[in-house]
């Protein structure tokens, strides 16, 4: 068993698909690629809007080359845009839709063992709730959960104890469709065996968060922590991505946002690079209200990515990220990696990089907490 302390062993925060390496796109994608030629014209579409050039998605497949070529058009690197992100991730997205097909647990399967042969040994996955598509008519929300939660059974008694996983299902931050997806997802949980709705352990707000309020999903939340109390065995943790990126709004409104979240009682809070931004005195001292707040009166944790940071949430450099003051000033983090696949990087990588940022004992002292911070601990389930 590969028990590597000096790596992050409990990822908390990584979506399915940016897990995907460009070597992954290129062996899962290779049997099916043609079939998706519709969607991966509308990607490649998309990509010209962002990026000014148009990929030539079919040399992906043609020759040796191929793989060298979706590591250059898909890995994120160098500081971009969410939205040329969010361009890059629509390349897995194109090949592998959330479809009767489903390609969705191929990838899975694939992410997890790569994961376990990694020494990860816990790992929440967060997925997309199955978005309203031609190719999704009549598939249904339990067909997806149970689906995402038996691989993960089966994937489990493979394991033999040496690694496990959960998921977290993204909902939308519009308010009625978020609304309506969660009690949907709850009622999956009623209807669902034990063995099997286990393996749900949290519902996540992500994506874009500029164009929509913070407080949008405040019944959303307040809905939660009531069936929490109400059915702890069911209990979901809330998982909110707030604070991350700035890129239209004031600082004060990104540490606006996070306070927002954890107000709204956020188990973890993806991110909140705002509560450590670069800004003037007065937002400064923002900063250091909200976050002496949160350190002593709630229990959210933040989560930390530094990579992805430097890549979309503006952080200038590896030492000026918050993660240093964030441990400081007594708040709660664990490190995580968001979308390693495309930010070519891993969970010893990144581990590195917060040794270079906090030093080699503090680092470890946060890799030793995380499991204190598991969806199932932190919602009061476990
Ligand atoms: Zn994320």
């Amino acid at each position: 068993m590969n028990l590597d302390r000096r790596q992050i062993s409990h990822e908390l925060h990584v979506h399915l698909y940016g897990c995907l390496t460009p070597q992954d796109v290129w062996e899962l994608g290779r049997d099916l690629w043609r079939q998706r030629h519709e969607r991966l014209n509308a990607y490649a579409e998309r990509y010209e809007g962002a990026f000014g050039i148009r990929p030539d998605f079919e040399s992906y497949w043609a020759d040796e080359l191929g793989l060298a070529n979706i590591a250059r058009d898909f890995l994120c690197t160098t500081p971009s845009s969410f939205e040329q992100f969010e361009t890059k991730f629509s390349l897995p997205i194109a090949l592998f839709p959330v479809s009767h097909a489903r390609d969705d647990l191929q990838v899975l399967r694939h992410v997890m063992e790569r994961h376990r042969s990694q020494g990860l040994v816990h790992v929440e996955y967060r997925f997309v709730y199955p978005p309203a598509t031609p190719l999704t008519l009549g598939y249904s929300l339990k067909q997806h959960l149970d689906g995402l939660c038996q691989v993960m059974a089966e994937f489990k008694a493979e394991s033999c104890g040496i690694f496990e996983s959960r998921l977290a299902l993204s909902l939308s931050r519009v308010p009625d469709l978020g609304m309506r997806q969660y009690l949907a997802v709850k009622a999956w949980q009623e209807a669902s065996p034990a063995e099997l709705k286990c393996f749900l352990s949290a519902i996540d707000f992500s994506g874009y968060e500029e164009t929509t309020a913070a407080e949008g999903i405040y019944q959303i939340c307040g809905r939660l922590h009531a069936d929490n109390a109400r059915a702890p065995g069911d209990a979901l943790a809330l998982l909110i991505h707030a604070g991350e990126t700035t890129e239209t709004i004031p600082v004060s409104e990104g540490i606006r946002r996070v306070e927002m979240a954890a107000r709204m009682g956020a188990h973890r809070i993806g991110h909140a690079v705002a509560l450590g931004a670069d800004c003037d005195d007065e937002t400064r001292a923002m900063q250091g209200r909200v976050g002496r707040w949160i350190a002593d009166e709630t229990k959210s944790v933040i989560e930390c990515c530094i990579t992805s940071n430097m890549v979309l949430a503006g952080v200038r450099d590896l030492l000026a990220h918050p993660v240093k003051r964030f441990v400081a000033e007594g708040l709660r983090v664990c490190l995580a990696t968001d979308d390693p696949g495309i930010f070519g990087i891993d969970s010893k990588s990144e581990y590195a990089k917060a040794v270079q940022v906090l030093g080699p004992e503090e680092a470890l002292r946060i890799i030793d907490a995380t499991p204190n911070y598991h969806s199932d601990v932190l919602s009061g389930r476990a």
